[in-house]
């Protein structure tokens, strides 16, 4: 997903200010601020959190012991087979997150149940 800048038509990338993420013009350096994540969210590429990659670099996530479900569509390959597991944050108020595994491609992906 590109955005484009509205003032030049250069492309926009992000980059942190102040702690939020804005969107800079690598052309003209116009700023939008990127506050609404719902239209900023890109799925295709899965960023474990810091205590997540511990969970599954601890071994518990090992895909021969995953049970596969038949319920899910890769969103790279399109296969309808996929490993998966669930990670209950520590959060109470948290939903716990599911992940996929591609059993063909070995795509991983992650859903909020
Ligand atoms: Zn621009
Ligand atoms: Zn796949």
């Amino acid at each position: 997903m590109v955005k484009i800048c509205p003032r030049c038509g250069g492309i926009m990338k992000p980059a942190k200010e102040n702690g939020k993420t804005v969107m800079v013009c690598s052309r003209c350096g116009y700023k939008i601020e990127a506050n609404n994540t719902a239209s900023m969210k890109i799925t295709s590429k899965i960023e474990h959190s810091a205590k997540e990659k511990t969970i599954i670099l601890d071994g518990q996530v090992d895909v021969s012991k995953l049970p596969i479900t038949r319920e899910v569509t890769c969103k790279k390959c399109g296969a309808h087979e996929a490993y998966y597991w669930v990670i209950q944050t520590r959060a109470a108020d948290e939903p716990p997150t599911r992940f996929y595994k591609c059993v063909k491609c070995g795509f991983v992906w992650r859903e909020y149940e």
